[in-house]
């Protein structure tokens, strides 16, 4: 009972779907994880996988003409699927917080930044304007700079491109979400810089007692930021795991192929141990399992029928023949 009560984020089934030629493109088919409050996952996958159109599908923020086709995300008690725009608003910036990979673009050139924090929080609050204000300072504070006031009255191009990020984080905590979602957030940046927002990151969540869902598709990253993960592959998770019990001893052949390949990186060797093929499209996948063209384990029922997800334990869930014995 108490994990029920624990359960921040619930989602079954997920399927989204593009109208592509004459055909519906599932980018995300029958996705399914759960967050506790507090919990760090770290969804993981090559781009195109299916992992960026999860957490828009999440947000309410697929971009037409994508619709959810089906499934439940439930959010502190709440199916988000198919709530009105205005409710859907209401959450966005409030209960969820996000953090994207372009921090220019999310920013508006002509606005102070501190204005724009301020924005964010007057949507959703109802402070006097100097409460306000206050509160954008001490965010602007909490996000690592010693000197808000004056950060405060910038503009986004007199900062760096991990400033303009910490700002961003600034925006996505201002109203003490339960929920933050950070796709990609530090690719644009350099490897120090990537480490200092990801260390903010990290104490902002767990200070606050948040939850996190980051996006990469970097396995590194959540080696030392997660404590659960997904690897998403074609639409699908092909397997979630803890993440100690992941680096240790991945499930999924898929997960072991990416694994190797970042081993291999870290052995300094010049050329990446590719897993062999590539990618498929989202428009022409394989029968069977998504993988089996690249399996080294491929059996013949892989290439007949999609192996269903299972359990084998608590949170430890994976799609494979393998393991369905
Ligand atoms: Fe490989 Fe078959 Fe497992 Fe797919 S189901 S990952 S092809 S062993």
């Amino acid at each position: 009972m108490g994990m029920l009560n624990n359960r921040l984020l619930e989602v079954h089934d997920l399927t989204t779907a593009f109208p592509i030629d004459s055909d519906t493109v599932r980018v995300v088919d029958g996705v399914n994880f759960s967050l506790d409050k507090g919990e760090i996952l770290g969804l993981v996958g090559e781009s195109g996988s299916g992992k960026t159109m999860t957490s828009l599908s999440i947000m309410g923020l697929v971009p037409p003409p994508g619709r959810i086709l089906g499934g439940q995300v439930i959010f502190e008690g709440k199916n988000l699927v198919g709530l009105p725009d205005k409710d859907m608003n209401n959450i966005r910036g409030d209960r969820i917080g996000m953090v994207f990979q372009e921090p220019m673009s999310a920013l508006n050139p002509v606005f102070r930044v501190g204005d724009q924090i301020c924005e964010t929080i007057e949507t959703h609050r109802d402070f006097t304007k100097s409460e306000i204000k206050g509160q954008a300072i001490e965010l602007l504070r909490s996000v690592g700079f010693d000197e808000p006031e004056q950060k405060f009255i910038q503009y986004p191009h007199q900062l760096s491109g991990g400033q303009r990020q910490r700002i961003l984080i600034a925006m996505a905590v201002s109203c003490n979400p339960s929920l933050v979602i950070a796709d990609e957030p530090t690719t644009a940046l350099d490897v120090a810089t990537e480490s200092q927002i990801l260390c903010l990151l990290q104490e902002l969540v767990t200070g606050n007692s948040m939850s996190m869902i980051f996006i990469t598709h970097n396995l590194h990253i959540i080696k030392s930021l997660g404590n659960r993960i997904g690897i998403m592959y074609a639409g699908r998770l092909l397997e979630q795991n803890r993440v100690d019990d992941f680096f240790r001893d991945p499930m999924h052949p898929y997960s072991k192929g990416l694994l190797d390949s970042v081993v291999n990186l870290k052995s300094d060797q010049q050329r990446l141990k590719a897993i062999p093929g590539t990618v498929p499209k989202m428009s022409e996948l394989p029968t069977g399992c998504k993988f089996h063209p690249r399996c080294p384990s491929v059996m013949p029922m892989c290439r007949e029928v999609e192996p269903q997800i299972k359990e084998l334990d608590k949170g430890k869930w994976v799609r494979c023949y393998l393991y369905q014995s």
